[in-house]
């Protein structure tokens, strides 16, 4: 018999003999977004279920999400001495429990969203959801070089980040030497951001030329502040246990050369991966694999699936945007459960039943395909 491990609202572990969930509501991730739509479906008594990966440092993932890899965060709204990203995520978490969330912390291996209920495939069990919310977030991608790992196994989180608005402003790295791994948009808007507090930024890129857009790149160039060094790869990151960071090891991949750079910090800033391997083939992607929403709501393509937070934001990637979104699709999915249209990123709207009500809001298309009038009935007399 196969038996669920749910956790109580009094932390209790308990054991279910089910093979088949069903839920109304289930989230996928557990950082800030994914517990904000907990906590808001939750109180609208929705009873959720939050599905997360357990900890696993080779594939990245982290209940909690990137927050939990951050130390000071000093810019989310209600903390005025600031908060570490842990306890943040402590506080999240235990808000949602109050409301009776579910926990599952299991990998989740297929999804199948050609018909609702949704399925979800984990092990031998299988979760059956009306709606679901995709707040699965992005992964910092990392040059996997010797020194980078996490304490103690490197400089990770004493030295080494990979987020400099998360980061840049703590004391470690005021008026100090800073560098920055890239050349893209994310690398100069990292690099530009740290000269408001260090004493220089080097730029290293492994190319002579950049791929960030061109009013990001002149913005850096015009920046005093920032010197770059071009065909250059950082090949290992140097320093101390006392000391944390204290240099970079940079190697020329035409020639071979390489020398070393004195620094004390280093923001890797090579773009982030959306985790969104698992909806590949059945939910709208950019080139990158970011989830597409609708402007006006967090729907995606297939009505009842919504998706917030980092995997589908590419632009702001902060807790509070991403627990912004997070309560967006919350109410979203209480609106479809409740039978009231949602905007899709086409510009219709649909209800639970399949109703389709145009973009321009004048018809709706049934399920058998019939077109009615969406006008009230007085426009139609006059008409
Ligand atoms: P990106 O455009 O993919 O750029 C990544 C950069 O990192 C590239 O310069 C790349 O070098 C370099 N890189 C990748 N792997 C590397 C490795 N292993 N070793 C050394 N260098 C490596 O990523 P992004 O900058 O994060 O931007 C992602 C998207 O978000 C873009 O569409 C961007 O426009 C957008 N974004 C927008 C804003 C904004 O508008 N404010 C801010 C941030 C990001 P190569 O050039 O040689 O490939």
């Amino acid at each position: 018999m196969l038996s669920l491990q749910v956790l109580t609202k009094e932390g209790d572990q308990l054991s279910l003999p089910t093979e088949e969930l069903r839920r109304q509501v289930v989230i996928i991730g557990s950082g800030p977004a994914g517990l904000t739509a907990a906590i808001y479906t939750a109180r609208a008594n929705l009873s959720p279920l939050l599905i997360d990966a357990p900890a696993d440092t080779e594939k990245q993932t982290t209940p909690g999400g990137q927050l939990m890899i951050t130390t000071d965060v000093e810019n989310y709204p209600g903390f005025s001495e600031g908060i570490q990203g842990p306890d943040l995520m402590v506080e999240f978490r235990k808000q949602a429990e109050r409301f009776g969330t579910e926990f599952l912390e299991e990998w989740i291996t297929k999804v199948d969203l050609s018909e609702r209920p949704f399925t979800l495939y984990i092990d031998n069990r299988v979760v059956k959801a009306e709606t679901l919310i995709i707040a699965s977030g992005a992964s910092a991608k990392w040059l996997g070089i010797r020194g980078e790992a996490k304490t103690p196994h490197g400089f990770g989180g004493n030295g080494v980040s990979a987020c400099a608005t998360c980061d840049g402003p703590l004391p470690a790295f005021r008026n100090k030497r800073l560098v920055v791994v890239g050349g893209g948009d994310t690398a100069m808007e990292e690099a530009t951001f740290l000269t408001r507090y260090a004493a220089r930024v080097f730029v290293v890129h492994r190319r002579d030329k950049l791929r960030a857009s061109k009013i990001m790149q002149e913005k850096a160039f015009r920046n005093e502040k920032i010197e770059f060094i071009w065909d250059s790869e950082v090949q290992e990151i140097l320093g101390t246990p006392e000391h944390g960071v204290t240099g970079v090891r940079l190697g020329n991949p035409h020639d071979g050369e390489h020398f070393t750079l004195d620094c004390e910090g280093v923001f890797i800033a090579i773009g982030h991966k959306p985790n969104t391997d698992l909806f590949k083939g059945q939910l709208d992607m950019d080139e990158v694999g970011y989830l597409k929403t609708s402007g006006h709501s967090t729907a995606t393509n297939i009505p009842g699936v919504f998706a917030c937070g980092d995997v589908q934001d590419s632009v702001y990637r902060q807790a509070v945007t991403a627990a912004g979104t997070g309560c967006m699709s919350a109410i979203d999915a209480e609106r479809f459960l409740d039978h009231l249209p949602v905007t899709m990123p086409s510009g219709e709207e649909v209800t639970i039943e399949g109703e389709h009500i145009t973009k321009d809001h004048r018809a709706i298309v049934m399920p058998s395909g019939e077109v009615v009038s969406n006008q009230p009935e007085e426009l139609l007399e006059e008409i």
